[in-house]
């Protein structure tokens, strides 16, 4: 039976990736020894780092006045380190809260600066809906303003971008960066957590303009440091090496199987397939406004909750793996990251279907 893992993070990584890591596992680089066991300062680590890097700036066509760095502590590492880092800007953070991740952005930054909701999604008729810009104002003397253009628990997608003038636009982008094309110049920091679309947990990949580098607070700890870690090409202390070899991997992938554009009309079709079944079933409910359905994490309700339990035995026992909502939602959540491929999503659908013939 063919496993389709819908795990919201640590998320399924492309097969043909996975091979690779475990082909050249004991004997990497004809080295003998796996790339765990080499000194990140040496030539053939160094060579994996600078390309990891090179293939990323391709992918997203990262400008050169931008800096890529490759820093420990996930998603939430970013949390305080965004506001350590723009310390200096001013002491007023901005957010908008479109669900949980952008929510805990905000009490995070509390403890470093004044942290100020600027905007949060509605229940706009039954459906989740973010207001749009032209209902909030940004003030103009915030050192940031901060937003998550895909909440991964609640299954919710910002499509536009926020025009923020001259006070500089960070985005959390851990579940969907390089599911779709973006202008990295619209923003001032884009930062993820590798575990969905870049690779194993641990490390977050931080794209930061240059003007934005060196105005932190004295006491940011240095391994947090965007001016320290710039300076030493990401290497201040031992980085998780075998996560940015495998994240070296994944970009690989992306580029040989050409790029952004394929990859994100794939995702589409993946998301439009979901939602499809979704929206043509009596059992099968989405409440996020059209505009603003992900298309990384696909959340659902079951009309009759008490069949939850059931659908996720029969899900697992068809292969159908990790479809559990995330708790404070409930429901189900289908995450279909870049490495699930179409198939996945057609065997969810067909089961989906029969589960509703069944039961519903
Ligand atoms: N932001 C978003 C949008 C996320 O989905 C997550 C993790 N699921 C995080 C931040 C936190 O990432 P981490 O667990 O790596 O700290």
């Amino acid at each position: 039976m063919t496993i389709f893992n819908f795990c919201a993070g640590p998320a399924m990584l492309p097969a043909a990736v996975l091979k690779r890591a475990q082909a050249e596992l004991l004997n990497w680089n004809g080295q003998g020894t796996s790339v765990m066991e080499v000194s990140h300062r040496g030539k053939p680590f160094m060579a994996v780092a600078e390309k990891a890097e090179a293939d990323l700036r391709t992918l997203l066509n990262v400008p050169s006045n931008y800096k890529v760095l490759f820093m420990h502590g996930g998603g939430r590492g970013q949390f305080f380190s965004v506001p350590l880092n723009l310390a200096k800007r001013g002491n007023l953070a901005q957010h908008l809260v479109t669900g949980q991740w952008s929510d805990i952005a905000v009490k995070e930054a509390a403890k470093y600066m004044q942290s100020e909701v600027v905007a949060q999604s509605a229940n706009v008729g039954g459906r989740v809906c973010v207001p749009l810009q032209s209902s909030w104002d940004i003030n103009k003397q915030a050192a940031y303003f901060h937003y998550c253009p895909n909440e991964t628990i609640e299954g919710v997608e910002i499509n536009w971008v926020p025009k923020t003038g001259n006070v500089p636009l960070v985005a959390d982008m851990s579940s969907n960066i390089l599911s779709k094309k973006i202008d990295v110049s619209d923003y001032g920091i884009i930062y993820a957590s590798a575990q969905k679309n870049i690779g194993p947990s641990g490390l977050a990949v931080v794209i930061v303009r240059e003007d934005l580098i060196g105005l932190e607070r004295n006491d940011t700890p240095a391994i947090f440091s965007y001016k320290e870690q710039s300076a030493a090409g990401s290497m201040y202390n031992t980085p998780p090496t075998f996560s940015w070899y495998l994240a070296g991997l994944v970009f690989e992938w992306l580029l040989d199987n050409g790029g952004i554009a394929p990859i994100e009309a794939a995702n589409l079709v993946k998301a439009q397939t979901l939602y499809r079944c979704i929206d043509n079933s009596d059992l099968y409910r989405n409440q996020v406004s059209n505009d603003n359905r992900s298309k990384m994490n696909v959340v659902f309700q079951l009309g009759d909750g008490s069949l939850d339990s059931e659908f996720l035995k029969q899900a697992e026992l068809s292969g159908l793996q990790a479809l559990k909502g995330h708790r404070a939602v409930g429901g189900m959540r289908a995450s279909i990251y870049n490495a699930m491929p179409l198939e996945g999503v057609t065997a969810l659908v067909e089961f989906m279907q029969e589960f509703e013939r069944t039961h519903g």
